[in-house]
C-alpha cells in the first residue's frame, strides 16, 4: 500500500502537466499566477486566484512541495513548513511561456479581474 510519507517530494523527471492550471482549463477558468507540484509535475493555479487549485491538490494528493510555474521565478515552498524549501531543478519547462499573459489565459480573464479577487 502507498501511503503519502512513500511518495517522493521532488520527482525531478517528471514533467509539468501543461501550460496552465489542470482544474481551471477543464473548466474554463482563470487563474493569476501558476505553480507546479514538485512530487508529480500538477500545474495548478496561487492562492490569489479564485480557485486556488495548487493547495487544492496538495490538499488531495498530500504532495507538499510546490515551485513557482512563473518566468524567472524559482522558488519552492512546502506546506508541512509553511516555508521556502531547497529544490532541484525539475524537468523542463520550469514556466508557463512567456507569452501567456498573467492573469491568464488569454481570452478567459475577466475584465473585472482585479474586483473579482476582492
Ligand atoms: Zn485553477
Ligand atoms: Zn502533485
Amino acid at each position: 500500500m502507498t501511503t503519502a510519507a512513500d511518495l517522493p517530494d521532488i520527482d525531478p523527471a517528471i514533467a509539468p502537466s501543461g501550460a496552465g492550471c489542470v482544474e481551471c482549463d477543464a473548466a474554463g477558468g482563470w487563474w493569476v499566477h501558476l505553480r507546479r507540484c514538485a512530487a508529480c509535475g500538477h500545474v495548478g493555479c496561487c492562492d490569489s486566484s479564485p480557485s486556488h487549485h495548487a493547495t487544492k491538490h496538495h490538499e488531495a494528493s498530500g504532495h507538499p512541495v510546490i515551485t513557482s510555474f512563473e518566468p524567472g521565478e524559482d522558488w519552492f515552498y512546502d506546506y508541512r513548513t509553511d516555508d521556502m524549501a531547497n529544490g532541484v531543478d525539475l524537468a523542463p519547462p520550469t514556466s508557463h511561456p512567456l507569452d501567456q499573459p498573467v492573469p491568464g489565459p488569454a481570452g478567459r480573464v475577466p475584465s473585472d479581474w482585479q474586483a473579482q479577487l476582492g
